[in-house]
């Protein structure tokens, strides 16, 4: 708990650093705050990154969160922390200390590589997207591509296929197993599967996963049954939280930040977002979770105990290949689903997932629905 007269800065100017800002002025601190941000960019959502931003129907000026002016904060942009000392309530920038007496770490996450999992030994490159620089980077190599490989297929990997195969490039995703399975289980995996192959996208299992190489102009992507090229060879292997600045804090690490049930590290230091590990050292680096950590978050750093704790209710969205799908649940839905309303044939449904006569999972296909609604079909209170 802070004095709401002091100081908090956070760490990582993104949508749960500006979230837990927000909420903290909602809830009458009335203090210092004070935003730092590594990157140069004005604050901007992921999401559009691989759909709008990246098709090219959005600017990337689309993607801007909203202003922040209200809230009276200093921005310090293009400024990245590299060290934290829980005693002194210091942080370590260059050439500099930042003294806090509360701090909100919101460092979320980056993209995974092929090469973090040994899978890419030479100097094969291998494309990325986590920010508006690797949107725009991969925008334009789209526009002027004729073939591109993705290699992992889960939603965001799904998602630049989609886009790419819109764009008129021929694509090829490979993954160990089918699209999205670990995210939203077979049913949906299928539907994705055969929407996927509608459109062009050719699906290839890997079960020993793809190991890449430089062929100049080209990469070659190796699995055991062949060999794979392409002009653009885009990794989409899952994320890994931006924890490195924190290594010789003293604080848990494992993979993420690991928070209590009100997001807190210490009485004075929070996290939030795609940094965080939350029961069991499980991420959710989804969107809603980290806006729901955020507020927690801070309405811990002011009330302490008496804050209401994090209540865990996963949910993502996903758009592709004419699909708009939501859905909430605790991990992959298993077994067939029951249609609420609609069907799947349709390609407009809900869907609901039962097991042991109670609901655990519910979706959205192509359908408007509150968020709320979903949660409560996916037993959630
Ligand atoms: C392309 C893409 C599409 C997505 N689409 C969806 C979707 O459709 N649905 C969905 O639910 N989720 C989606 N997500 C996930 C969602 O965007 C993330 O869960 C969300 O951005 C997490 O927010 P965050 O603030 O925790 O972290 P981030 O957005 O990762 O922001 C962390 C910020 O901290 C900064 N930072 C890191 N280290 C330091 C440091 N040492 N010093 C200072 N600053 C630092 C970073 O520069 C960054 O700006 C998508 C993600 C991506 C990449």
């Amino acid at each position: 708990m802070i004095d709401p007269h002091g100081r908090v800065v956070i760490v990582g100017g993104s949508i749960a650093g500006l979230t837990a800002a927000e909420e903290l002025r909602s809830r009458g601190f009335e203090g210092e705050l004070v935003l730092v941000e590594a990157e140069t960019e004005t604050p901007y959502a992921r999401p559009p990154l691989s759909k709008a931003v990246l098709s090219g129907k959005e600017e990337p000026d689309d993607a801007r969160l909203p202003s922040f002016d209200h809230l009276e904060l200093e921005f310090w942009s293009g400024v990245e922390v590299t060290g934290l000392d829980t005693e002194r309530k210091r942080l370590r920038v260059e050439g500099d200390d930042i003294r806090f007496d509360g701090l909100v770490i919101t460092t979320g996450a980056r993209a995974a590589t092929l090469r973090d999992h040994g899978a890419n030994e030479g100097d094969a490159p291998e494309v990325v997207l986590r920010t508006m620089n690797d949107a725009i980077a991969l925008r334009n190599r789209l526009r002027e591509g004729d073939d591109i490989v993705i290699v992992g297929g889960g939603i965001l990997g799904m998602e630049i296929a989609s886009t790419a195969s819109a764009l008129g490039l021929a694509v090829t995703v490979v993954d160990r197993i089918p699209a999205m399975l670990g995210a939203v289980g077979s049913h949906l995996s299928d539907l994705v599967m055969r929407c996927a192959s509608q459109a062009g996208v050719t699906y290839t299992i890997a079960p020993d996963g793809a190991r890449l190489q430089n062929a100049g102009d080209r990469v070659l992507v190796h699995t055991a049954t062949g060999t794979l090229e392409a002009g653009i060879v885009v990794s989409s292997v899952g994320c890994r939280p931006n924890v490195e600045w924190l290594m010789s804090s003293g604080l848990a690490v494992t993979p993420g930040l690991v928070v209590d049930e009100r997001c807190r590290v210490t009485p004075d230091i929070v996290a939030a977002g795609d940094v965080v590990s939350v029961a069991g050292g499980r991420r959710q680096p989804h969107w809603s979770n980290a806006l729901d950590q955020a507020r927690t978050a801070a309405s811990a750093l002011l009330q302490g105990d008496g804050a209401t704790p994090y209540d865990h209710r996963p949910y993502f969205w996903t758009e592709q290949f004419g699909l708009s799908l939501k859905i909430a649940g605790n991990g992959p839905p298993t077994g067939e689903p029951t249609m609420l309303d609609g069907s799947a044939d349709d390609l407009a449904a809900i869907l609901q997932w039962v097991e042991d006569g109670r609901p655990v999972a519910a979706a959205a296909l192509n359908r408007r629905i509150p968020i709320s609604r979903l949660h409560n079909l996916a037993g959630h209170h």
